[in-house]
């Protein structure tokens, strides 16, 4: 049902209309020389980071210290909390380098617990893993198993079994847990119920998608996730970790960083900030922190939509004249698959996009009202692609990376149409790589790192723990 071609359907858009999309094409392009400028700042920010505390990027050094080889063994349990599901996983490690098996099972995270208190949100955890255990195990035939729990938000690790929780992102507010050590709480919660569960390393899902990536593919450098929140995390040298200096530890040990780049230009250097993205921040939970992941990541990106089209048709009476929006008022009422929807909407009239406006949002959009929708989607569908490939070229020219693989996990880069593609260009004009060549970095769906990666960043604990470094 593809249309073949789109072009010429703006020849029936009226002229305010179309001057108001030349005003979003404005605010919303990044050009390769921003792109470049942008980078080179954040090369500095993440230097920065490591050489103290309180910067822009946290650079939490994450106590997972070298890639796997393959060859590690062992039953791990990993536990991954995100923003909508919370994953249980069994997962084997087998003889065979490389592989592994794994049962999992999926549960929904209550949108309530996202705003309750600690107590609650670590109850239900534990509810989960345990419904888990007695469902895949018998009375008793379990002998204490390692966790790896996959908790992807800053963190401040002294050990790899620690982590204080540094702020909550990606609009979570639960209340008795920023400034504490998440592993007691939740530990506690485990031994109330009596689990056979030893938590054995605190895992971000940027270091587990990484190393996930690394047991299969040696060339995986760079672990990222672009997905509701955005960051990534790569391989550094201790000697260039300043903040790490008191430790003593060799200057070539590997250890992996957890950028937490999402707070990248918290103070407002160089990002190209509209004023949608300032209503998002105001709005938001924690307010002047995440301003990078803000523009960019999969849970504002329905929401950045929404403002324009609200502030268009208010202020500007420009969309949806004489029409009721009361249903588009309400704040993130849509979410990141309704302009990945738009764009991927086959029609040359927009079709599904007119449904869809009607039946979700009981809105009756003309056709010039539709095509201006579709490139604002377009529009900000591609400042978040462009956007984040400044973190991963940054990355790259920081450790004079010339070629790797990077590991990709996260809704926005599995499922937001051209969110690859539109990421690879902007690398290209970033890195000024020569045309008509293989790109040396290429951004690639990752293992399974909040499974794989956990179990894997366990057994890499226990194993050095055995051989008597902590
Ligand atoms: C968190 C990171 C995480 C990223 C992707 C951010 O909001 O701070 O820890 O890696 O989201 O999930
Ligand atoms: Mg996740």
């Amino acid at each position: 049902k593809r249309q073949p071609s789109r072009k010429g359907s703006m020849a029936d858009v009226p002229k305010n209309l179309l001057q108001e999309i030349e005003n979003l094409e404005n605010l919303f392009t990044v050009d390769a020389a921003k792109l470049k400028q942008i980078t080179d700042h954040f090369v500095g920010e993440l230097t920065a980071g490591l050489e103290k505390d309180g910067q822009n990027i946290p650079m939490n050094p994450t106590w997972v210290m070298g890639f796997p080889d393959g060859d590690e063994q062992g039953t791990f349990l990993a536990l991954d909390m995100g923003g909508t599901n919370l994953r249980v996983c069994e997962i084997t490690l087998t003889e065979e380098k490389g592989e592994f098996d794994i049962i999992q099972s999926k549960y929904r995270m209550p949108e309530e617990l996202k705003t309750g208190t600690a107590e609650e949100l670590w109850e239900y955890i534990a509810d989960c893993l345990q419904q888990f255990i007695e469902y895949h195990h018998e009375e008793g035939d379990l002998t204490a198993l390692p966790l790896g729990f996959t908790f992807s938000y800053p963190a401040t690790q002294d050990y790899i079994d620690h982590g204080i929780l540094q702020r909550w992102t990606k609009g979570f507010d639960i209340s008795g847990v920023e400034g504490e050590d998440v592993v007691p709480q939740f530990q506690a919660a485990l031994d109330a119920r009596k689990l056979p569960i030893k938590l054995a390393a605190l895992i971000n899902d940027t270091t587990g998608t990484m190393i996930a990536s690394a047991y299969t593919d040696q060339s995986m450098k760079i672990g990222c996730i672009f997905g509701t929140g955005c960051n990534a995390a790569y391989m550094e040298n201790c000697g260039s970790i300043p903040k790490l200096k008191h430790m003593n530890l060799p200057d070539d040990m590997p250890m992996a960083i957890n950028c937490e780049y999402g707070a990248f230009d918290n103070d407002h250097k160089v990002l190209p900030i509209t004023k949608y993205d300032t209503i998002i921040d105001e709005n938001s939970p924690r307010p002047g922190q995440q301003a990078f992941e803000k523009m960019i990541a999969g849970l504002y990106l329905g929401e950045i939509f929404r403002l324009v089209v609200v502030d268009l048709h208010e202020n500007k009476n420009i969309l949806f004249e004489g029409q009721d929006i009361s249903k588009l008022r309400k704040p993130y009422t849509l979410d990141a698959s309704f302009p990945a929807f738009i764009e991927e909407d086959p029609f040359e009239n927009l079709q599904e996009t007119h449904d869809m406006f009607r039946e979700k949002l009981g809105i009756n959009a003309t056709k010039p009202e539709l095509e201006l929708c579709r490139r604002l989607a377009e529009l900000i569908g591609t400042r978040a692609a462009r956007l984040s490939a400044c973190g991963v070229a940054a990355i790259c020219k920081k450790k004079n990376i010339e070629s790797c693989h990077v590991g990709a996990d996260g809704s926005v880069f599995t499922k937001y149409p051209h969110f690859k593609a539109r990421g690879a260009q902007a690398l290209r004009e970033i890195l000024d790589w020569p045309k008509g060549k293989k790109d040396p970095v290429s951004i690639l769906p990752s293992e399974d790192g909040s499974g794989v990666g956990a179990a894997l960043i366990a057994a890499l604990t226990l194993k050095r723990i055995k051989a008597g470094n902590t």
